[in-house]
């Protein structure tokens, strides 16, 4: 099999560790596992003296936890609505009934940064959420420009990085973001399962809001303070992480990641237009190549891939959109040879 979908072909030692005798997680061995990977986390994002929260849940429970505890306690959010993840954020501040500005973006198009200024200084939000990268179009937003927007105004800024983490360059600490999510899914290539949260130190003393048991926030952080969780943690995942964070740092760390995945999307891309595919994204992410074919009307090259090939791309939400993830093990030979394939399926179109 292979797979372009997320987290994508994962490393064979990862993978072999599902497979064997697990530790008891109430145990020092288990705690020590957890705070080393805290500290992994948080050097790779560059989040000096800050804190995490790992989950067993996927990203949306992370992202439904920070609305719960943190996006609570203040007046009115205000949320980059890009796309499905974008809109997610807009329906998680509705159903807790907090107010929220909804500002939409196009599908696959930038920011309005001018625009997105004016609309901060008239709605007076007092947090901002949004997403580094759109992942169903593959448009990555600019956080510089976000930051320095939330700075002027005095609004906190919470990012869902879940499809950047290890894809594209991210300083926490350098942007001043007070919380950032991710999952392991997608940047980290191993199963799903486990969702993190950084805090800034800047959060350090917050009076949280109590209004999810399960994802509480001080009870975590209280268990985390020895190493522990609330209840039963996924454990195999937690010890997935904790070998593909060291196998990381062997490996050359963020940067050596990240440039990985970024020749990955290059040449795939010039495959795309070797053969005709559009790319929407106005600044694409290197996580993802979005991209257009003539398949619209019964996904013959979704079925095609599986029935023949034993391959797993990602149709999107438009008909005939399709996206690869570059997050996985995946070589230009495999590639070449999946861009043949989608290429030979649109032929008998
Ligand atoms: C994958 C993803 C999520 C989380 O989705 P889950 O299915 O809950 O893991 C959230 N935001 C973005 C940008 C994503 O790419």
């Amino acid at each position: 099999m292979k797979s372009y979908v997320f987290p994508g072909d994962i490393a064979p030692r990862i993978a072999a560790i599902g497979s064997e005798p697990f530790i008891y997680m109430r145990t020092d061995a288990f705690s020590q596992i957890n705070k080393e990977s805290e500290r992994m986390l948080l050097d790779l994002i560059h989040c000096k003296g800050g804190r995490t929260i790992i989950y067993t849940g996927s990203g949306t429970g992370a992202m439904s936890a920070v609305v719960e505890n943190y996006v609570s306690t203040k007046q009115k959010a205000f949320v980059i609505d890009g796309g499905s993840f974008g809109h997610r954020w807009f329906q998680l501040c509705e159903y807790y009934g907090i107010p929220v500005f909804d500002f939409k973006v196009p599908f696959a198009k930038d920011i309005d940064y001018t625009l997105l200024e004016q609309k901060v200084a008239s709605e007076k939000p007092d947090v901002f959420l949004c997403q580094h990268h759109e992942t169903s179009s593959g448009q990555l937003f600019d956080l510089e420009k976000i930051s320095d927007i939330c700075h002027r105004y005095g609004v906190s800024l919470v990012v869902d990085v879940i499809s950047t983490f290890l894809a594209e360059p991210l300083d926490m600490g350098a942007l001043d973001i007070d919380i950032c999510i991710t999952s392991t899914q997608k940047g980290l290539n191993i199963p799903p399962g486990l969702s993190i949260l950084f805090f800034s130190p800047k959060l350090d003393g917050y009076t949280f809001n109590h209004k999810g048991y399960y994802w509480d926030f001080d009870d975590n952080f209280a268990n985390l303070k020895r190493g522990q969780t609330p209840f039963s943690p996924a454990t195999i995942l937690y010890l997935q992480l904790h070998v593909r964070l060291n196998q990381l740092v062997e490996e050359g760390g963020e940067n050596k990641n990240i440039a990985d995945v970024r020749h990955r999307a290059l040449h795939f891309r010039a495959l795309c237009q070797k053969y005709g595919w559009n790319v929407p994204a106005e600044n694409p992410s290197y996580a993802i190549t979005g991209f257009q074919t003539k398949d619209t009307a019964d996904r013959v090259i979704f079925k095609g891939l599986i029935e023949e090939y034993d391959t797993y791309i990602m149709p999107g939400g438009i008909p005939g959109f399709y996206r690869v993830s570059h997050m996985g093990l995946q070589s230009d030979e495999d590639l070449d040879r999946l861009a043949a394939a989608i290429h030979e399926f649109e032929q008998t179109l």
